[in-house]
């Protein structure tokens, strides 16, 4: 370990930086970055905005990072906070602030998490205050499952219970359980508990190992009038904790308090659930979320823009509207790259301007459309061998590899989890799917000629997919 404290470390590798890059450009990516802590293997970062944030990860954390280890002797990871102009955080994300400054330097104050100044009821700390129903824009693709929402949060446990929300990424699961939890906070003094299905089943496991917890695991969740449990696809394949979820669920229909799952497909879809639990959900009330045709794409964009109080031209916002169509949540990150482009170089965003920077993300937008079996080919062509030998059994080094690497695409350009993943090379189990996606992790850390090989063949499948 480096004799530097990481603050030091930090502002030399800046000062280097500096040098390579030489001072305008350094000036405009670095000075309204902000040093705040350190942690174990890491050094956190205030950014002043997500597309600063992503512009700093793609054009320079690789050198930073290098130039660290050289320095430290030891590698040293980067954590960037998106926070305002003052250095606090925004209270943006659901998750834990994760900034931790405890373990060397207490010399800059701590960031700090901006509180809402509501009169009423305070926040609730789980919950995004932007995630309400006043936000919720309504089209005919969510009109259903957003009144039925409505109707649960004016009477919880009464007649749909469990509430069941599904439908593909991005497409405001999330944000609509969240209205539902921010309503019933605000406006009762009903008990609301988020949390994701991940959080869940850590919980799960830590109780299970410390067996004296599992009571406070237990009363914790059941003493919830309203019980938000997000993305339950995730305990596909886990018997434990769906036993727990199982129990839990009854004890809190038998109380008549309201549960609500969020999901990325029907029930009907679930495999390895037990069926006990997909009967449960069956119970209640199933609704689920389409993507938005154009014009409602322009009303979320409309409204974002009012809500944000940045003037956004109109012909932006319908261009806006016409190319990004995957689904909202890229809909709303690209509005954001511009929004942060306009109050970085604090200029107007003209179409020329949108068309520029909207260019990376999307080509970034996951394809919804691109096939694992595009993929495969790709990757068999690419490497000489057959779709069916990377389906197939055979475990010599080069059909394993490549059939590693096409895992990893996979999972990088798809939404497929990785057990829909593991089908379709053969039906290879999650497990299977996880190791090779780690194998190919640790080579990236090892094997320069990686990155280059997997950003080819990724290029290769954007033209297939476009072809096609
Ligand atoms: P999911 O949970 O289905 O993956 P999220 O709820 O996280 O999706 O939504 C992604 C983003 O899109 C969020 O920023 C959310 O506020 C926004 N969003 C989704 N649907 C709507 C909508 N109908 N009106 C306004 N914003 C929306
Ligand atoms: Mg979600």
């Amino acid at each position: 370990m480096s004799l530097l404290d990481k603050e030091t470390l930090w502002k030399e590798t800046l000062e280097w930086l500096k040098t390579e890059i030489g001072e305008a450009e350094f000036s405009d990516w670095f000075v309204d970055l902000r040093y705040l802590g350190s942690g174990e293997g890491h050094i956190s970062v205030g950014c002043p905005s997500v597309f600063h944030r992503d512009r700093v990860k793609k054009n320079y954390q690789g050198r930073i990072r290098e130039r660290l280890m050289e320095i430290a002797g030891t590698e040293i990871d980067l954590k960037f906070e998106v926070n305002s102009k003052n250095g606090e955080v925004k209270a943006s994300a659901p998750q834990k602030p994760t900034v931790d400054v405890s373990v060397e330097t207490k010399k800059e104050p701590t960031a700090k998490v901006v509180s809402v100044e509501k009169i009423k009821r305070e926040q609730h700390p789980d919950l995004r205050d932007d995630y309400t129903f006043e936000k919720y824009v309504i089209g005919d693709n969510n009109m259903f499952a957003s009144n039925a929402a409505l109707a649960i949060s004016k009477n919880l446990g009464a007649n749909y219970n469990p509430f069941f929300i599904y439908g593909g990424v991005g497409l405001g699961k999330t944000h609509l359980m969240q209205a539902i939890g921010n309503s019933v906070h605000e406006n009762s003094k009903n008990k609301v508990i988020y949390v994701t299905s991940e959080d869940f089943l850590n919980e799960y496991v830590e109780s299970v190992r410390e067996n004296t917890r599992m009571s406070t695991f237990k009363n914790k969740f059941r003493r919830a009038n309203l019980l938000l449990i997000d993305d339950v696809q995730f305990f596909a394949d886990k018997p434990g904790v769906q036993e727990e979820l199982f129990h839990t669920f009854n004890a809190l229909l038998q109380a008549k308090n309201q549960i609500v799952f969020t999901c990325d497909r029907p029930p009907s879809e679930l495999k390895k659930f037990e069926t006990r639990l997909l009967n449960r959900f069956d119970q209640g009330l199933k609704v689920d979320l389409q993507p938005p045709r154009v014009e409602i794409r322009l009303a979320i964009l409309r409204a974002a823009v009012k809500s944000r109080g940045i003037p956004i031209p109109e012909n932006v916002l319908d261009f806006v509207s016409k190319k990004i169509s995957s689904n909202v949540r890229d809909l709303v990150g690209a509005l954001n790259s511009l929004i942060a482009y306009a109050e970085l170089f604090k200029k107007e965003v003209t179409l020329e301007i949108a068309q520029k920077t909207l260019k990376d993300v999307m080509a970034s937008a996951k394809q919804s459309n691109l096939s694992i079996e595009t993929i495969q080919k790709v990757v068999a062509s690419h490497f000489s061998i057959s779709v069916n030998d990377l389906k197939g059994k055979k475990r010599s080094q080069n059909v394993v590899f490549p059939r590693q690497i096409a895992m990893h695409i996979c999972r990088e350009m798809t939404e497929y989890s990785s057990t829909e993943i593991g089908e379709a090379f053969g039906g290879r189990d999650h497990a299977t799917v996880l190791y090779s996606l780690d194998k190919i992790k640790g080579r990236f850390l090892v094997d320069p000629n990686i990155e280059p090989t997997i950003e080819n063949l990724k290029r290769q499948v954007k033209e297939m997919a476009t072809k096609l």
